[in-house]
């Protein structure tokens, strides 16, 4: 009957919610010990500058190996540790472990050489954030102007004053920063002129679409507005030969390197062959 069939449906819904938030729960307290038992680990990414054909930066991404879980992307747990609220000491973590990998990056690449961190909304909100990362600076002996830090578009639709606040201090300290995922966060372009902000990150759908003319204009609006513009998602050599005659600054992809240990990056001798 109907009936049997909803009361047989609710309890199936009942079983898989109980289950999920079970889950939840688990994931959230291995989450919690991350970092004391030495799961997390980074990931890197060049940038890739065509005009020198040198790589310029390189971006940290985070990776967990869960003791019962395996390898898990930052897709799987970052949404927790934002809700959990352990992004912050997460992020702190990152921004160390970042500036531990740069003394050895920079010997490879040169002293311009730098490390791109990716800042959550949550991170931001910390009242001593500036004061806190700017420690681990000191303590990992890691000048500001050797870091840069992402943040995603989305961040900015809250509070555009407080997010103003915040990225004008971190820059008068000496970091760049770069807007993440440029052209999918709905932001209006008169906020861009708002933001205090070094760099615009477009996000890889436009390029993965092989959306030329829009590519061109967000291009020709970073260059009006001062902003250097590194293209997320270059694959393919078609990607790269399209961004490079477009004299795109900067250049990250599978193309370049897939994410991998800083020790397995490919060298400046291996990039030049692109
Ligand atoms: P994101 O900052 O936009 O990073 C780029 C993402 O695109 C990475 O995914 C990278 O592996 C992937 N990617 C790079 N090149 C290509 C390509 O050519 N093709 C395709 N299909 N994908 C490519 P990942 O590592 O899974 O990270 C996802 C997101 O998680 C990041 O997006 C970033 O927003 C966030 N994330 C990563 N690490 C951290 C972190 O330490 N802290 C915070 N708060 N967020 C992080
Ligand atoms: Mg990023
Ligand atoms: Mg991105
Ligand atoms: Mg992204």
């Amino acid at each position: 009957t109907a009936k049997g069939t909803g009361r047989k449906r609710y309890h199936l819904y009942e079983a898989s919610s109980r289950y999920d938030h079970v889950e939840n729960f688990i994931h959230e307290i291995a989450l919690s010990q991350a970092i004391d038992k030495n799961e997390l680990y980074l990931h890197y990414q060049l940038i890739y500058n065509p005009a020198s054909e040198m790589a310029i930066g390189a971006e940290a991404l985070l990776r967990w190996h869960s003791e019962n879980g395996g390898h898990k992307q930052p897709g799987d747990f970052i949404p927790i540790a934002e809700k959990t609220g352990l992004i912050v000491p997460i992020g702190y973590w990152v921004i160390r472990q970042a500036c531990k990998d740069w003394h050895q990056l920079k010997a490879i690449y040169g002293p311009l050489f730098k490390i791109s961190v990716n800042i959550s909304r949550i991170q931001l909100n910390e009242l001593n954030f500036v004061a806190q990362v700017l420690q681990i600076l000191q303590e990992e002996g890691v000048n500001p102007t050797s870091m840069e830090l992402e943040i995603t578009e989305s961040t900015t639709l809250h509070s555009l004053q407080e997010v103003q606040l915040i990225l004008g201090k971190l820059r008068n300290a000496g970091f760049t920063v770069a807007l993440d995922d440029f052209g999918t966060g709905y932001s209006s372009l008169s906020m861009l002129t708002q933001l205090p902000i070094d760099k615009l990150k477009i996000d890889r759908i436009f390029i993965a679409d092989g959306n030329v003319p829009l590519i061109a204009a967000i291009l020709a609006m970073a260059k009006a507005l001062n902003l250097l513009v590194v293209a997320e998602g270059i694959e393919t050599s078609d990607h790269f030969h399209m961004l490079a005659d477009m004299q795109c600054w900067g250049i990250q992809g599978y193309y370049i390197n897939k994410p991998m240990p800083y020790t397995e990056l490919p060298t400046h001798h291996a990039l030049v062959s692109r």
